[in-house]
């Protein structure tokens, strides 16, 4: 895989800790820095693990060792002078938890320096994170392009929100990209993708889009953003920043708290970039709870270990459903008969934890009927929407993700009414692997 754009971490940063924040006792001790140099000097990075425990705290300090939860909505000043000085722009003091919060900065902190990224922005969910980050840059009169498989929420804040606002969004066929350049003109201000894609985990090759958007950025003279979403594959499986991409957007709802207890999401981009999306958060309010914030924290320390499992679990579940009589289809980007199987392997570590089946029909049921049934028989797996979490959820994406669409724009889509959305947890393999079967002999 190429190396990150923004490169991974070559020094050790500095504590930037104001003297409001909670490591205010901190001490860099100058030879523990240097050691830390030379075991990142020796392996060439930090590991995704070792990023996601310790963020950049590598020097000794003294305080905690967990996160403390800055659990409140404003901070005292100490007098007036700081206040002015807040009022003048300094932006170590701390005024309001909409603008910032210690521990919602230190979560920033260690996902852009997961996501090899120059900055990150935390939000209250993927929503709030996706529909920031697209207003920061855009305008009335603007245009976007995008790939039509998108998550159902960001599907329908494109077609009816963004219209309210004059923008205009068009969808290019990921399968010709070379398309992009007909659809991208003046007023284009961001092409934005997800791959794999939900629920059909089809694959979108993102070094031809990002090459076919630099062309067609030239024709027309305007930098372009090039925005992912890359919650299904996550950091784990995926680098998108080392194939060009500018911008991340992602649901920290899923893989990145992976408990199904949190709402959260994040943007990570450019310094400069997160700048203007956190400008823009003070006025939409979409800002993360500390709380949440705190729990995501949590959850990051684990994050390497449960996606690998995730990764094991679901292309084992996707190999044994595969010879199962009651299915049609299943789509996995690590199995050889996936159609983009190909390009799967060329840009992702992992093939992620998620799976769609599509099932049989029979005289009996229609295909949706037949997909209800599967979920209602399952023992283990638990049927509720969302993912990432270290429990096997399955939902129908016609009854959640897909719901309120047209048959066109299922069809658009990919998206069938037999079609179950596996995501797979941590559970015992052959536990799953078992529920799964008993369900569909039931049907
Ligand atoms: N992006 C993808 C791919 C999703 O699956 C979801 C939610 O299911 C979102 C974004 C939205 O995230 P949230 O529910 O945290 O707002």
């Amino acid at each position: 895989m190429a190396e990150s754009k923004r490169g991974r971490v070559e020094s050790i940063p500095k504590c930037q800790d104001t003297e409001r924040h909670h490591h205010e006792k901190c001490r860099i001790i100058k030879t523990e820095e240097d050691l830390m140099k030379k075991i990142i000097q020796k392996n060439g990075e930090l590991s995704l693990s070792t990023r996601a425990i310790h963020g950049n705290k590598l020097y000794a300090y003294t305080g905690p060792v967990s996160l403390p939860i800055y659990q409140t909505s404003t901070y005292r000043f100490e007098n007036s002078e700081e206040a002015i000085r807040y009022a003048k722009g300094d932006p170590s003091v701390y005024v309001y938890t909409r603008y910032h919060n210690p521990t919602v900065h230190d979560v920033e902190e260690k996902l852009a320096l997961m996501e090899n990224a120059e900055a990150a922005a935390l939000f209250s969910s993927g929503m709030a994170a996706i529909s920031t980050a697209i207003m920061a840059v855009t305008k009335s009169g603007d245009e976007i392009v995008s790939t039509p498989a998108l998550y159902g929420g960001t599907y329908r804040f494109f077609r009816d929100e963004l219209p309210k606002q004059k923008i205009k969004v068009s969808y290019v066929d990921p399968r010709n990209l070379a398309g992009l350049s007909k659809l991208v003109s003046p007023r284009t201000t961001i092409v934005y993708f997800e791959t794999p894609t939900n629920p059909t985990i089809d694959i979108v090759d993102i070094k031809e889009l990002v090459m076919e958007t630099r062309k067609a950025e030239k024709n027309t003279g305007r930098k372009i953003l090039i925005m992912i979403d890359n919650t299904f594959a996550s950091i784990m499986n995926q680098d998108p920043f080392a194939f060009g991409v500018d911008v991340i957007v992602e649901s920290a709802t899923k893989y990145l708290g992976g408990h199904s207890d949190i709402m959260a999401g994040a943007v990570m981009g450019t310094a400069e970039y997160v700048k203007q999306v956190k400008g823009l958060a003070k006025h939409y309010g979409g800002c993360a709870d500390p709380f949440a914030a705190y729990l995501l924290f949590r959850s990051l320390k684990t994050f390497e270990l449960r996606v690998a499992k995730q990764n094991e679990n679901s292309f084992a579940l996707a190999k044994a459903l595969e010879k199962h009589p009651r299915i049609n289809r299943v789509l996995h980007p690590g199995l050889p008969s996936h159609p983009m199987h190909h390009v799967a392997k060329k840009q992702m570590s992992g093939f992620g934890g998620m799976v769609t089946i599509e099932v049989k029909p029979s005289k009996k049921l229609a295909p949706v009927e037949a997909a209800v049934k599967v979920c209602d028989n399952l023992k283990i797996a638990i049927n509720a929407m969302s993912l990432g979490g270290v429990e096997t959820l399955v939902s129908i994406p016609v009854y959640s993700s897909h719901v309120f669409m047209k048959d066109e724009e299922l069809k658009k889509h990919g998206v069938t009414p037999g079609m179950i959305r596996i995501s797979v947890g941590v559970e015992g393999i052959h536990d799953l692997i078992a529920d799964f079967e008993q369900a569909l002999n039931g049907i």
